[in-house]
């Protein structure tokens, strides 16, 4: 019989539960006990749900405290050395995750193209791996103790090596495939004798270009693992396995997952080489944004499986892990109907699987209900006027220049006699510290307990204080602070038509720290000017000028959910034009410096990089769009965060800022040597603060990193400013090192 299955849920909790336990264990307020028993309740409480809402096949092993692929790190027995002698094993994970004043935490970086930290995998020269099955194993007995069969999940050798980093030189990951699969071999082993049928093996890694290596290593882990004992699903998500599909079809393994909600078009090609006897589970509902499904589409690709294969072989899921989701649409209590009616959190999605795989098994009119609702929203959504703004659309078909009306170097010279700023000009990169104060006035404000006036009246002191300390300080280039902003994108997004909010979309970012991310669902248009009266006022404070800030189009796109009715290109271009807006009414209002920061520009590269020209086309084309609008003395900046530049060099100097920061110190200036390689023609200031860390940076410091960017970049093009925004900061330290900033710009100017 056609089975329902998930492939993981979200762990922190509807009213994020998770969190909350683990950062008072961490401040020492309660302990382990406690925490764990958050823990159990929680996972209780998930698979009952599961079980409640019609999920035949439940995971276990998908809970993490911090992150899955840290628990595999402990899994396999990748401690690194600087933790081993920590003999606590609660105090050890957390150490290896935070960090401790002796040893430095791991590395964390993006789980694939989500906004979801992992913790990377270290490994070291003589790596050996040794089977730490606690916590699978007590995860998979908790559950059968509640009645429950689960199917345990955990993170594939291939990928996990995929993703680690070697310590030493010389040392390749995958290179260890042979010593690590007999440690997932005894795993399998174990769960089987708990009385584990089967086993989900995620394997991720397989939607991306492979290396031969990576094959390889594919083919010798699944000879050994079908072998161990429980029957192996598969699991792919997140794209498609294209060149791939062979060989994750044909691994001798009893299931495969695909995602069809990212690469519907991929049913054909694993259904042309699946063999006779596999199970296939199909992923139908979008386990990484926030709509209903159309159940009668996805029921489409469900029956062209079941035609070929019939239902024995064949389950039904959501397109990966839910771990990307909300929890439960259910606690929205200040959205619309009408919205509502348009969205599924995780809770729904799996209230979804279940009546797909229900109407497969006896067809549409036993799921009529669910079916027909399904139906009339998205009828209603293709509709409706919130949505679909033909002034909108009319604005966005329209041809808009996307060049300065002159090339950088006749724009450089009216910048330079506008502004006349001195050589190595100094900068920030625009938030100050967001302080205690700062976020109770916002709190009580929105409470209703400040009112209007005394919220902005306290926003104005605050935007003047920083304006007389970057003053005295001795800056080129000030901002206003961004204090009234809560986030570089909820800000924004709350005053653009087209968004909506939630109460408690909560999605996990990394650790225990989670992201509430807006909702794009209509056409997206600018009712009024949305920075210009802080700009302004800040402006007429001081006669130094002043930069206005403004989040581009891509990043406003690529940290929220984004409506699937049309291109990502097209809702991003919609921003794009809203920023525009802005930035010619802030040129307007004499505001003569510009920058429109694009953080997540880089991370919004797809996943193959056969689809990487074709995304930067179009979203370097929505920066320029929002910024070709300005006359030639209007100065643009932009911002990134972390990235390998290396991998979008020309499409960064096709951006055509007149002036880029970005965060280099962490890198000693490494990542300069991407725009020295490039020639890169306009203004650069690299990053010489590392504004992670509460170190100051002394004078010296900060000289010697501008000296060594001046190897490689001519000193003319070169601007000094730290890495990134300084809201986490507190004013000591960022006073402290702004001085120490300036002083260094003066020794090179001299
Ligand atoms: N202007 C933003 C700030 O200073 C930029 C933040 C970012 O790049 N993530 O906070
Ligand atoms: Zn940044």
């Amino acid at each position: 019989m056609t089975r329902s299955a998930n492939l993981g849920f979200p762990r922190i909790g509807l009213h994020r539960e998770l969190k909350k336990a683990q950062e008072s264990f961490w401040k020492g307020e309660t302990d382990a006990a406690a925490l764990h028993a958050t823990a159990r309740e929680l996972r209780a409480r998930h698979w009952t749900l599961q079980r409640d809402a019609g999920i035949d096949v439940i995971p276990s092993n998908d809970f993490a405290f911090y992150d899955h692929v840290l628990d595999t790190s402990v899994l396999v027995g990748a401690i690194p050395p600087r933790f081993a002698e920590i003999a606590d094993a609660d105090e050890r994970y957390f150490a290896m995750a935070r960090g401790t004043t002796a040893a430095p935490a791991m590395e964390m970086t993006k789980w694939f193209d989500t906004n979801y930290h992992f913790i990377v995998p270290e490994l070291h020269a003589g790596q050996s791996f040794a089977l730490n099955a606690q916590k699978p194993v007590g995860h998979y007995r908790e559950a059968k103790a509640l009645g429950l069969e689960t199917r345990p999940v955990i993170v594939g050798p291939v990928t996990f090596l995929s993703l680690a980093k070697a310590k030493d030189n010389g040392l390749d990951p995958l290179d260890l495939i042979d010593t690590l699969v007999p440690v997932y071999a005894e795993l399998l082993r174990t769960l089987r004798a708990e009385g584990a049928e089967w086993v989900q093996i995620d394997e991720p890694v397989l939607v991306l270009d492979l290396s031969d290596k990576q094959r390889a290593a594919f083919q010798m882990a699944y000879e050994v693992l079908s072998k161990a004992g429980p029957k192996v699903l598969l699991a792919t998500y997140f794209g498609a396995l294209l060149d791939n599909t062979e060989l994750a079809a044909t691994l001798p393994v009893a299931g495969l997952h695909i995602d069809l909600v990212r690469a519907p078009e991929q049913l054909e090609d694993v259904l042309a080489v699946l063999p006779e006897d596999k199970t296939l589970s199909v992923g139908v509902v979008d386990g990484r944004n926030i709509w209903r499904t159309n159940l009668d589409r996805a029921l489409g690709f469900v029956t062209r499986a079941w035609d070929q294969i019939g239902p024995d072989r064949l389950e039904i899921a959501p397109s990966c892990s839910l771990l990307h989701s909300p929890v439960d649409l259910d606690a929205e209590t200040n959205l619309d109907a009408e919205l509502k009616s348009w969205m599924a959190f995780a809770k729904q999605k799996l209230g979804e699987v279940a009546a797909l795989t229900q109407a497969q098994r006896e067809g549409r009119a036993a799921a009529k209900l669910t079916f027909d609702t399904s139906a009339a929203a998205a009828a209603a959504h293709r509709a409706s006027p919130r949505i679909h703004k033909d002034a909108v659309k009319a604005r966005s078909a329209q041809t808009i220049a996307l060049d300065r009306a002159s090339g950088f170097a006749a724009r450089r010279a009216k910048q330079r006699q506008k502004f006349n700023l001195p050589s190595y000009p100094t900068t920030t990169i625009g938030s100050f510290p967001q302080t205690r104060e700062v976020r109770e006035a916002r709190a009580a404000f929105k409470k209703g307990l400040l009112d209007a006036a005394g919220y902005d009246a306290f926003l104005e002191q605050e935007t003047e204080k920083s304006i007389r300390i970057q003053e005295d300080i001795g800056l080129d280039v000030l901002v206003h602070g961004e204090f009234e902003r809560n986030d570089m994108v909820e800000y924004f997004g709350e005053q653009l038509d087209g968004f909506a909010f939630t109460k408690n979309g909560w999605v996990q970012s990394y650790g225990s720290r989670c992201v509430k991310p807006p909702v794009i669902f209509g056409d997206v248009s600018r009712p009024s000017a949305m920075t210009v009266r802080w700009s302004a006022f800040a402006a007429s404070l001081t006669d130094k000028p002043m930069k206005g800030m403004l989040t581009g189009p891509v990043t406003i796109l690529q940290w929220s959910f984004v409506r699937v009715d049309q291109p990502r290109a097209e809702t991003c271009r919609q921003i794009a034009l809203a920023i525009r807006d802005e930035v010619l009414d802030l040129e307007k209002a004499g505001i003569g410096i510009i920058q429109i920061d694009e953080p997540a520009l880089r991370e919004g590269l797809p996943l193959r990089q056969r689809d990487w020209n074709s995304y930067l086309r179009w979203a370097v084309d929505c920066f320029r769009l929002s910024a070709s609008g300005v006359a030639d003395e209007t100065q643009i900046h932009t911002h990134m965060c972390y990235a390998e530049f290396n991998d979008i060099m020309p499409a960064i100097a096709e951006m055509d800022a007149d002036v880029i920061s970005i965060e280099t110190s962490r890198s000693d200036m490494e990542l300069l040597e991407a725009f020295r390689d490039f020639k890169y023609p306009n203004e650069i200031g690299p990053g010489v603060w590392d504004i992670h860390s509460p170190r100051v940076p002394s004078e010296a410091d900060m000289l010697a990193l501008m000296q060594k960017a001046a190897e490689g970049i001519p000193a003319d093009q070169l601007w000094v400013n730290p890495d990134c925004g300084l809201k986490t900061r507190g004013w000591p330290e960022v006073r402290a090192s702004l001085i120490n900033l300036v002083s260094a710009a003066k020794a090179l100017r001299a």
